[in-house]
């Protein structure tokens, strides 16, 4: 395998409380993206997924910080240590991000090819013309049919989905190595939903992009990500080749995420949610995070932080019942 692209190594994100206190949503999430792979970052809202996609473009909202030790590296480059020119010059540039809600993303005022002509000008020196060119091209390729009427279009006139499309196209405007799509399908329906994905995937394949996919939906992570890392109270507590993950989920947070996913095959059964919700980031449990609402909850859950144990190469998992396993 490739050198990685990208390496997270125990990324830590405080937010300080009314008490004086701080709250740590993201508490030492570590993982690694090479090029021309997709990883998703899976986990209910409030696991830290989101927060964890930010801190990479060094985007953390204040008064939130990314605590020192914490390791962001981009090509071998410390992005921590990144002056704000620096920072600019690879934001959109090396690392893109398309986001949830297009809508809010893509500014009213001006027409879709305006926005993707002043992302490719702000980085690179390219005349009008040019620029409007490669704008037509990327439209053609994320699907947009009759790109050269669409170009003038403003967001209100083109369709969710249309919208996404033009968002992609904006984030590969300059040709990253990495691109992060934060819940990118949320919002539309399921046929459209299907095609964004698709997209993604071709030019992960076309391009050797390296694509982190955060969700909080299992079932669109099954055909699309090469590995899967589930996010839970802000920290990764099972990571494995989503193949792995589908048919040995071993962590039992991720065979809850499982068994509340509809299936379409096999005999009928009833889903089963997960009881209780995401505890509160400024006072995670004593011992294992997930024990008050673990089905295999053991005295020792309750007391110790269960550490992350290799079950298999490339399979790991944070659970006392991984040691079990291995013996
Ligand atoms: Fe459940 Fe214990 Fe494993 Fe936590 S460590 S997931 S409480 S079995």
């Amino acid at each position: 395998m490739t050198a990685p692209v990208l390496e997270v190594r125990d990324l830590r994100i405080a937010f300080p409380t009314r008490t004086g206190d701080f709250a740590r949503p993201v508490d030492g999430v570590s993982f690694i993206l090479h090029r021309g792979e997709t990883l998703a970052l899976v986990g209910e809202s409030g696991c830290g997924k989101t927060l964890t996609s930010l801190a990479l473009l060094r985007l953390v909202p204040a008064p939130g910080r990314i605590e020192p030790g914490s390791r962001l590296d981009f090509e071998g480059r410390d992005i921590m240590g990144l002056d704000a020119d620096e920072l600019r010059a690879i934001r959109g540039k090396d690392i893109a991000m398309v986001f949830q809600d297009p809508m809010s993303s893509l500014n009213p005022v001006f027409t879709a090819g305006a926005q993707i002509i002043e992302t490719i000008k702000a980085h690179e020196s390219e005349s009008t013309k040019a620029a409007r060119d490669r704008a037509l091209g990327l439209l053609r390729e994320v699907g947009i049919s009759d790109p050269e009427l669409r170009i003038d279009q403003y967001p209100h006139e083109m369709s969710g989905g249309m919208r996404q499309r033009v968002m992609i196209a904006m984030a590969l405007a300059t040709e990253p190595g990495v691109l992060i799509a934060d819940e990118p399908t949320t919002a539309l329906d399921v046929t459209v939903q299907a095609q964004i994905l698709e997209i993604l995937d071709r030019l992960r394949e076309i391009r050797g992009l390296a694509v982190l996919l955060i969700t909080h939906d299992l079932g669109i992570v099954a055909n699309r990500a090469d590995r899967v890392a589930v996010m839970y109270a802000g920290r990764i507590v099972e990571e494995a080749s989503t193949r792995t993950l589908f048919e040995a989920p071993s962590h039992p947070y991720t065979q809850g995420l499982l068994e509340s996913v509809p299936r379409l095959t096999g005999p009928v059964q009833s889903l089963k949610p997960i009881p209780g919700t995401v505890p509160d980031p400024a006072r995670w449990p004593a011992g294992c995070r997930f024990h008050p609402r673990c089905p295999k909850v053991m005295a020792r859950c309750r007391a110790e932080d269960p550490s992350r144990l290799a079950l298999a190469d490339g399979h790991h998992m944070a659970c006392w019942l991984a040691e079990e396993t291995a013996r």
